[in-house]
């Protein structure tokens, strides 16, 4: 069984590290003594609030986030924040300020937009998404509320290699694709988010990140469910949370601690990418890399083939391989490799060696 497992490139849902998976299948019959299973539990049991705090406690830890920040679990996915963070945040008067790099950090303009409480900061569409808008590029409006950021752009295959100055306008990012895939000075921003489906669990929870007063300060006039502050004040607990999701994120949480932190999943991401770029970089043109070399993302390579037959034909062989999940997104077209914290180096290196023996039968 273990052994027909593939090499899983998809982009979200996506690769989860096998010893996870293990250990929630060895506890799943019978959780903690509690003779049910996690998804069975009363979420007020004090074996799930075990799970919830431990949750909260490593990812701070991980982030290096004091008592000032709080971790937050909502849910209505990644997508669902594009439309909470203006409904709590921005007005007409202090809008939220968008930096466009990609087709997430768009829909969440469009979010703001439909509220007629966004602006536009930067934006990369001129050049299709290639380059992350650089400092010199963004026109922060001293009055604006926040400025949004996506902080890896999982279709486009980019990814910020700076923090921005926002000249004291709080910084609000979206990490979905990238969050716990390296340190990142995470004191620079007031708000951060994860979709988890991509780098940290099942798809189901969202993962918040934020200073408690940027939280706090939601209006009183929204509906219950849509104010941060309720997560706040509640500790996420306020309706029934996706318990079984929260626990995964947790022993992911816990894997990437026992794994050496931030900084080796870094090393090992670096790695990972270095092989399959390389194998773009020398295959004479053969593939051709979307992104910009100071833009490219660390998470998800992306790259075109000679033809859209070669293209096909490489997604079918890749299989034959047991490397699943390489097609691109529609809007960019070819490959993409997602080569997330689970991905093993084994994985890339795999990856990259069918893509030389491609090459050299296909050229
Ligand atoms: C996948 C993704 C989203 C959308 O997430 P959902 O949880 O499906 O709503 C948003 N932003 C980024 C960067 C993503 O990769």
């Amino acid at each position: 069984m273990e052994a027909d497992r593939v090499y899983n490139f998809n982009p979200g849902p996506a690769t989860l590290p096998l010893e996870v998976l293990k250990e929630a299948q060895a506890e799943f019959l019978n959780f903690h003594h509690s003779g049910m299973s996690i998804l069975e539990i009363s979420h007020r049991a004090k074996q799930y609030d075990e799970v919830h705090q431990q949750a909260k406690a490593d990812i701070k830890e991980l982030m290096g986030l004091g008592d000032d920040y709080e971790v937050l679990f909502c849910q209505g996915g990644a997508s669902q924040q594009f439309a909470m963070i203006p409904l709590n945040f921005a007005t007409k008067e202090h809008p939220g300020n968008y930096v466009l790099s990609g087709s997430f950090a768009t829909k969440a303009y469009k979010e703001a937009e439909l509220l007629g409480v966004g602006e536009i900061a930067a934006s990369s569409k001129d050049v299709d998404f290639r380059h992350i808008p650089t400092q010199d590029e963004l026109k922060i409006n001293p009055e604006a509320s926040y400025v949004h950021l996506c902080y890896n752009n999982t279709i486009y295959g980019t990814e910020f290699h700076y923090v921005p100055d926002t000249k004291g306008v709080p910084l609000i990012a979206d990490m979905s694709s990238d969050m716990l895939s390296r340190p990142v000075d995470f004191q620079k921003f007031d708000f951060i988010y994860a979709g988890v489906q991509k780098n940290l669990g099942p798809a189901g929870v969202v993962l918040v990140v934020a200073k408690k007063d940027m939280l706090a300060k939601s209006p009183e006039t929204l509906p219950t469910m849509l104010r941060y502050s309720t997560f706040l004040k509640k500790d996420s607990l306020y309706n029934t949370p996706p318990a079984f999701c929260i626990y995964m994120v947790g022993k992911v949480a816990a894997w990437i601690k026992a794994n050496g932190g931030l900084v080796e999943m870094e090393k090992r991401n670096q790695k990972k990418a270095k092989v399959v770029y390389d194998a773009i970089d020398n295959s004479n043109g053969f593939y051709r890399g979307h992104a910009d070399k100071d833009s490219r993302s660390f998470m998800n390579v992306t790259f075109r083939l000679p033809s859209e037959e070669l293209e096909k034909k490489f997604v079918a062989e890749a299989l034959e391989h047991q490397l699943s999940g390489v097609k691109g997104h529609r809007s960019v077209g070819g490959m993409r490799a997602s080569i997330y914290n689970a991905m093993p180096y084994e994985g890339a290196l795999r990856l990259a060696e069918f893509m030389e023996k491609f090459r050299k039968e296909n050229a």
